[in-house]
């Protein structure tokens, strides 16, 4: 099929090169020139595992990229809209790009002459494809959804880091239409794969979306506050977690207490359903505690750092991982930084090192000091604190005699203390 991809961010990115590399034409669009010369050139505009590879085999054949609406709308038979929907400062969902997408789409609908279907894969709220997406497009095309052109939904539920293997195994698809014609259009699409399809109207489809991810952050915070109680009672909350998970109605993921959950999904949508459940009279108490247990974390970690030195003034911090997660560059609600911010609050020097995410922090904390090794971030530091899963930093080991008092507070249990010569202590363990 002959696919347009608006937005060209992780998702976009992704779901381009993926469609592209299953035989599909596809067409990128970006407002970003320099996203649009990067895809051109087989460059990924972030990274992803395995995508770079997938990305040169396809760039300048089956997937262009482009600014021009006018080309990407003529030339293919659905778009799928992957732009940003963050948090406005009331923490609800801010449409503006969606807006602006379905604006530029139904402009050129109006005169194509063939049927188009256009798909929602962006995170949205529900009722947004239906009361928002569609009448924008019906009033720049002058033409009828369901009619002359499609509308759907397809939430995406890729993990970054893992997202192109995601994308070509699937736990399940959703296809959210409100017309038959649309969802078969969508559904072909995934024809080859063989998890289950789950057709549903596109509020729902966006509703499946959103309970996704506030459930696996409820997840996180439920572990949290877990680890958080289990470390007072002198019990090492990993194996209560162990035996916990072992329950097939529980499942073995999402159980690790640590710093908290970060990155552009889990805190914006969770703050997204708590923004749309007070719009329709209803508390969600739960989903609020999920959002307070996870900015306490970082809090916490820095509670415990004072334990062994009171006063931070002029200490020297190693802060180890930037990434919201391992195996990403993306920094957005990263709990590093949280804990940056207290750190030099209280007035202590921070050395940072991420494998990736480094140059990204940089916009954040230009001042900081930033290591090119892990190593090097710990040389003459009072303390280290871990804030990313990187696997690296599970194999440190002679690195940290290089501190200067060989302190560990470990944010997401990745160093075994056993047999080092460190003082060693876990967020929640
Ligand atoms: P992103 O910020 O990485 O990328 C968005 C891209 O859209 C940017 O390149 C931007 O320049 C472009 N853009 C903005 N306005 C545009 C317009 N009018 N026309 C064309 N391009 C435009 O975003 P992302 O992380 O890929 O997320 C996109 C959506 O997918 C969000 O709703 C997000 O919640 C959702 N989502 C993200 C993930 C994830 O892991 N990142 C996973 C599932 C769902």
């Amino acid at each position: 099929m002959r696919i347009s991809i608006i937005g060209t961010g992780y998702v976009g990115t992704v779901t381009g090169t993926c469609f592209a590399h299953l035989g599909n034409e596809v067409i990128c669009v970006d407002v970003d020139p320099s996203r649009v010369e990067r895809m051109n050139a087989g460059i990924p505009p972030i990274y992803e595992e395995g995508l770079e590879q997938l990305l040169r085999e396809h760039a300048g054949k089956n997937l262009k990229a482009t600014l021009d609406y006018d080309t990407a709308i003529a030339n293919t038979d659905i778009s799928f809209i992957c732009v940003p929907t963050p948090s406005d400062e009331n923490g609800k969902i801010d449409l503006r790009f969606i807006r602006e997408a379905s604006r530029s789409i139904g402009r050129r609908l109006k005169d194509k002459k063939s049927y188009h279907v256009v798909v929602v894969k962006s995170t949205v709220v529900p009722g947004t494809t239906e009361q928002i997406v569609t009448p924008v497009l019906e009033e720049e095309s002058g033409k009828k959804a369901g009619k002359d052109f499609g509308v759907g939904m397809n939430p995406e539920f890729l993990r970054e880091g893992k997202a192109v293997h995601d994308f070509q195994h699937p736990d399940r698809i959703v296809v959210g239409a409100d017309d038959p014609k649309a969802a078969g259009i969508i559904k072909s699409l995934y024809a080859g794969y063989s998890c289950p399809i789950l057709e549903a109207d596109t509020k729902t489809a966006e509703m499946i979306k959103y309970v996704s991810n506030a459930f696996l952050a409820t997840k996180i915070s439920f572990s949290n506050e877990v680890g958080n109680i289990c470390k007072r009672l002198g019990i090492d909350t990993y194996k209560v977690m162990e035996g916990v998970g072992l329950d097939a109605r529980i499942s073995p993921h999402f159980l690790r207490s640590g710093l908290g959950f970060g990155g552009s999904c889990f805190p914006k949508d969770v703050k997204a359903l708590v923004g749309k459940a007070s719009e329709v009279d209803y508390e969600p108490v739960l989903l609020k505690t999920v959002l307070a247990v996870n900015d306490k974390q970082p809090e916490i970690a820095l509670r415990i750092l004072k334990k062994h030195i009171p006063d931070l003034r002029g200490a020297r911090v190693a802060v180890l991982g930037l990434a919201f997660k391992d195996d990403t560059d993306d920094i957005r609600e990263s709990r590093a930084i949280p804990l940056i911010g207290m750190l030099l609050a209280e007035g202590a020097t921070v050395t940072a090192y991420d494998p990736m995410a480094a140059e990204f922090m940089k916009k954040v904390y230009p001042a900081i000091g930033y290591a090119k090794t892990a190593g090097d971030a710990l040389d003459g530091a009072d303390a280290c604190m871990i804030a990313t899963e990187w696997g690296e930093f599970a194999r440190l080991n002679g690195e940290f005699a290089r501190m200067k008092r060989r302190i560990v507070i470990d944010g997401r249990r990745m160093v075994d203390p056993r047999g080092k010569d460190i003082v060693y202590e876990g967020l929640c363990w």
